[in-house]
């Protein structure tokens, strides 16, 4: 079978884990803040805050923004489900704003609607989460345009969009937002196993993001509520409640070496993109969307079956028959059964409704051979016709 997505490991990327295995230190070694400070000047952010995962990352970037019960943060119905869960564990209230159809983002005009209508009632949210779907920049620059008119804090999740860049700035810069987070799970654009990282600009969100990845635990006296004389370099102070969050070195060191890949594997989910986008461009499907002023990383190549009487149940049913690993991305949040039950009503968000009901995700990795793309394409065409 092959897969929609799979990570890319090669022997640098194993020795690297082997010497951290062969040191000192697992954990709370060098390996992390290393690899902090090289993400922070790949993508041009102040500061980087890595966590061991992308689901972690986010519910810190909440609560370092002090977000928790009686507010609210709003996001996409069509992301995975931590997009969401993440506002939950705060205690806060979730609630989503439709899609746009054709780039599958959140629709920053039915964001301005709501916020309009949140607003005479009193009920804004405290911040937007974001998400670059399959890795094709948010309208960022006209979201946080809107985020700032009702003074609502935004949040990226750029699980995807490792690599993607928006007007000539990469993604996890945070040039127009607070918080950018990043996921390294296998299937994303580079991997640590299990990980995730947190970009600001902000230096008080980052004290609380790094606080809140250890136990709300400082060991910087700088930092520490009436320092007292007697106490030796043992001492260290609980100053919220934080969790245990953190990435090991050993993650750590496998982030560094594949980080020096990105633009590698990059280059080469672009080259796929566009030998599908050549090779479908004949079929009754719509292709993702693209635009001049931003490039996707192509975490996903996701087409719409909305020019053909072919069900996706069908079409899915034959791929996958004939080894090819397609996918969907994603049900709708609202859909599952825990936020139906929490009173959410699939019918409120028609756009997510719609690309739900077409949409297919063919396999992009850096890996796939030309082959194995000749006959994703090949299946494709004789599911259709
Ligand atoms: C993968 C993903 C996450 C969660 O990432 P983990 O690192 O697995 O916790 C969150 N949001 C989106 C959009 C994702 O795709």
């Amino acid at each position: 079978m092959i897969p929609y997505g799979k990570q890319s490991i090669d022997s640098i990327d194993i020795k690297s884990v082997v010497d951290v295995l062969e040191s000192d230190m697992l954990t709370q070694g060098p390996m992390v803040p290393k690899f902090e400070e090289l993400l922070s000047e790949k993508f041009g952010s102040k500061y980087a805050t890595v966590f061991n995962s992308a689901t972690s990352a986010l519910h810190a970037a909440c609560l370092s923004m002090g977000i928790g019960k009686g507010d609210s943060v709003w996001t996409s119905p069509i992301s995975f489900v931590a997009s969401a869960n993440c506002v939950l564990y705060t205690g806060a209230k979730v609630d989503f704003v439709d899609i746009d159809y054709n780039t599958v983002n959140i629709d920053s005009s039915a964001l301005e609607r709501k916020l309009e209508k949140a607003k005479a009632l009193d009920e804004l949210p405290k911040a937007i989460i974001a998400v670059h779907f399959s890795g094709f920049p948010c309208n960022l620059e006209e979201i946080s345009r809107i985020c700032k008119i009702y003074n609502v804090k935004l949040i990226e999740d750029a699980s995807h969009a490792i690599g993607a860049t928006y007007k000539n700035s990469l993604i996890g810069s945070c040039t127009y937002s607070d918080i950018t987070i990043f996921s390294f799970h296998p299937v994303k654009i580079i991997t640590t196993g299990e990980g995730g990282a947190a970009m600001t600009n902000d230096q008080f969100l980052d004290e609380n993001l790094k606080l809140l990845r250890s136990h709300g635990i400082t060991k910087d006296r700088s930092k520490f509520c009436n320092p007292s004389g007697d106490e030796g370099g043992w001492n260290y102070q609980q100053l919220l409640l934080g969790y245990n969050y953190r990435m090991t070195d050993i993650q750590a060191a496998l982030g560094i070496s594949q980080l020096s890949k990105l633009n590698k594997f990059i280059d080469r989910r672009n080259k796929i993109c566009e030998w599908y986008n050549n090779n479908l461009k004949d079929l009754p499907v719509s292709l993702p969307a693209s635009a001049d002023d931003r490039q996707s990383s192509n975490h996903l190549y996701v087409i719409k079956l909305d020019k053909t009487d072919r069900s996706r149940l069908d079409v899915y049913n034959f791929l996958v028959k004939s080894g090819v690993g397609v996918n969907v991305h994603y049900i709708p949040i609202v859909n599952q059964p825990y936020y139906k039950n929490m009173g959410f009503f699939p019918h409120d968000y028609p756009n997510a409704q719609s690309y739900y009901k077409v949409a297919l995700t063919l396999p992009i990795f850096p890996d796939i051979s030309e082959p194995e793309l000749q006959y994703v394409i090949e299946k494709l065409w004789e599911s259709l016709r």
